[in-house]
Parts: structure tokens; sequence; C-alpha cells
């Protein structure tokens, strides 16, 4: 038998990049007992939690809910748009723009990455993993694309393994300056839900997102949310697809019904998820992590380590990437502070790996989660040897008291 309660006592400290601590209120909302997936009760709930998501995405167009994860999402993403062989451009800000451009080859697809042009004294091995997409490069991209072979651009709002986020609207301005006809797909996975995020008006055509970040539930279902363009391309689109074809979950949704078994319980913690951020006000909960995100930051700027983000217009408001010092291994303060504190860190992916750490400041967090998440980093930085030029908690504490 699995004993399911790990921790000692206190609450384990998730401070990973999603998924992310879950509040009670979900959790008791996803307790209530499963009901007929085909009854009545189950209509309302489907068309209100639809409802939801459209005003979430900020769009009037349909959201489509998958019980899979993320990376669910963005296969749906492809194979409703595109023809096999088709060219797709992505643009390379860390791990998770990676794991898209793989997963696209794998299927099939033309896969065509661009990078920053640029270098970085920091981190010269990896410059383009502290900047977001570049448009001007997008549109020099298309621009030289005159037969329009390139299908759809596809990029990440927040990019999870570095903390760095991406001007959306400015990708479409590129896209629309080149004439171009590409779709424009967007990774939204972790910023939904905490970062500003606008499907209608930045011109998104599909914008992919999942649960377990700023929607606060554990992880289970994602989503894509369409535009009149994208479902469009959907028609003549030759991708083999059958659990993640639009046609006919837009179609059963209207009625608040999905074609297969739907994740009821996950359905009842989205519904509770949407009133809570209603109540607080989306531009409410935007500016809570804003200043989460500052707080967390004045202690990074305190301790004398490098934000993984180079450019301060493009902090995430969702983690914040801290690189360690050369010589010490980022992975193993990581495990020092799980074993030592009982708080998990997101490690160092892809190219990363070992030169950084990642603080999540998303979910059920407030000023005084943050401070202890703070202490905890604060002491397994000087346990492990690092010189740090001050205190980062004083920072922090300063900061979350004044601010
Ligand atoms: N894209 C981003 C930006 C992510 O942060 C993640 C997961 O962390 C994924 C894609 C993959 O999603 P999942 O792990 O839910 O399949």
């Amino acid at each position: 038998m699995i004993k399911l309660d790990f921790h000692p006592t206190g609450r384990h400290f998730l401070q990973i990049p999603g998924p992310s601590p879950v509040p009670d209120r979900i959790l008791r909302a996803i307790s209530y007992p499963t009901i007929d997936h085909r009854g009545p009760e189950f209509g309302a709930l489907g068309l209100k939690v639809i409802a939801g998501m459209q005003k979430i995405f900020k769009t009037r167009h349909p959201v489509v809910i998958y019980p899979a994860s993320g990376t669910g999402a963005w296969e749906a993403a492809l194979v409703n748009t595109l023809s096999p062989g088709d060219h797709v451009l992505m643009f390379e800000t860390g791990q998770f723009a990676s794991l898209w451009n793989k997963l696209a080859t794998r299927m099939g697809l033309k896969t065509e990455i661009l990078s920053y042009q640029g270098s970085d004294e920091v981190l010269p091995q990896a410059p383009g993993w502290r900047q977001g997409v570049q448009a001007d490069l997008i549109f020099d991209r298309l621009k030289q694309d005159t037969g329009h072979s390139i299908k759809a651009v596809c990029v990440v709002h927040n990019e999870t393994s570095t903390g760095v986020t991406s001007d959306i609207a400015a990708v479409r301005k590129a896209i629309d300056a080149a004439k171009h006809p590409a779709l424009l797909l967007v990774d939204t996975i972790s910023g939904l839900g905490s970062a500003d995020y606008r499907h209608d008006e930045w011109g998104a055509d599909v914008s992919i997102s999942g649960s377990q970040k700023g929607l606060m539930l554990p992880p289970g279902i994602s989503f894509n949310a369409l535009s009149p363009r994208a479902i469009e391309a959907s028609k003549s689109a030759k991708m083999p697809r059958a659990f993640w074809a639009w046609d006919e979950i837009v179609d059963m949704n209207k009625g608040g019904y999905w074609p297969s078994t739907s994740s009821t319980n996950l359905l009842y913690g989205l519904s509770e998820a949407q009133d809570m951020i209603e109540e607080e006000g989306m531009d409410q909960v935007f500016a809570r992590h804003q200043r989460w995100a500052k707080g967390v930051r004045s202690a990074v700027q305190a301790w004398g380590l490098p934000i993984q983000c180079a450019d301060p217009k493009l902090y995430s408001p969702v983690l914040t990437g801290v690189i360690t010092p050369d010589g010490i291994d980022a992975d193993a303060v990581r495990q020092l502070i799980q074993k030592r504190f009982d708080m998990s860190l997101g490690t160092g992916l892809g190219k990363l790996k070992g030169r950084m750490f990642r603080i999540g400041h998303l979910g059920d967090s407030n000023d005084l989660t943050l401070l202890a998440t703070l202490t905890g980093i604060e002491m397994g930085l000087k346990l492990s040897g690092v010189k740090l030029s001050g205190s980062g908690v004083q920072a922090g504490m300063d900061y979350f008291s004044q601010s």
C-alpha cells in the first residue's frame, strides 16, 4: 500500500510553477459526489464552465475543454488546424517552446524554430532562454515566405521554464504587417488566470491552457480557445483526429455535454475556481500576482543573484527563475531545501539544468506563505555555501509590509 500522506506536520510548501497549491474551497468542490454525465444537472454545469472559460480567455468564441494535461491541448491545437507535412514556425523561448516543437515534429509537421539573436554574459549557453519572442524576427521570416508555405506561428505566452512572458499582441501585429495568412497558436498554459490574457483582442487563433496553474485546480483538464479563422481552418485540415476533434465537441457543448466522459469532479473544481476569480475580479487577480512577483524579486535582488528573465518588461507574474553562482548546483540547493524544509521549488529544465531554480508565486498563496518560502530558500542557499549580498527575507518583509 502507498501512504498518500507523504509529508510531515504542517502543509507542504508547493512552490513550483504549477501544479499550484489548490485552495481548500476548490478541494471541497471536487469532493462532491460524481453525477451522471448525461443527466440534466451535468448539462447546467457544462454550460456554466464553458461560459466561465470564455470570460477568462476573454473570447466570444468556443472554448473546448479536454480531460487531458496541457500536452494534449497542444496536440489538439495542431491536429485541428493543420495537414500532414504543413510548415509551422515556432520561437525558442525555453524548454516548453522546445517541447512543443518536438511534439509537432513527431506528429509529422515540418517545424522551423527561430531563436533570439543576441548574447548573454550570465548564461552564454542559452541567451534566448532569458528573453521573450522577438516579433521582428517573425515578421522578417514571414515576409520571406512569399508562397505562404508557413501555416501557423506557435509561441508561448508565459515560458514556465524561465519566467519570461512574451508580447502576444506584437506577434499578431507582425503577422498582419507581413500580410501573411498564418494562424497564431498561443500556449498560455501557465499564464491564464494569473497574467493578463486576451484571446480575441490579441488576435490569437488557438489559445491553449491547462488547469493546474493560474486556475488553481489539480492537473487533468486543458483547453483550446478558438477563433472563427481556426474553426474555418479545421474544416479543411487533414491531420488525423478523433478524440481531439473540435467539431463533435463544440456541437455537443451547445447542451453542456461532451462526446466522451468528462472529468466531472474537476469541472466542479473549475466552476468553483471561476467563481473565486469572478468574486475577486480578474484585474485584481492579475495585480495580486504582479505584487507577489515584485516581492519575490526584491528578495532575489537583495541576495545579489541574477533573475533568469533578463528584460524587466517581461518579468513573469507567475514565477521567478533564480540563477545560482558558478560552481553551485541549483538542483543540489533545491534538493536540500526539499529535504530540510519540506518545500518544493521548480528545477532548471533542459539547457538550464543545474544552473537555476524556479519559485512559483501562484495558486493558494499569500504574503506570509511567500515570506516563508523566501525564508526556506535563504536558509537553503546559506547551507549550500552561497555568499549572499544581503537578506532577501528582510527585503521581502519590507516590500510586503509597505506595498
Ligand atoms: N506548456 C507550458 C508553458 C507548461 O508550463 C507546461 C507544463 O508545465 C506544458 C506546456 C505541458 O503541459 P502538461 O505538463 O500539463 O502536459
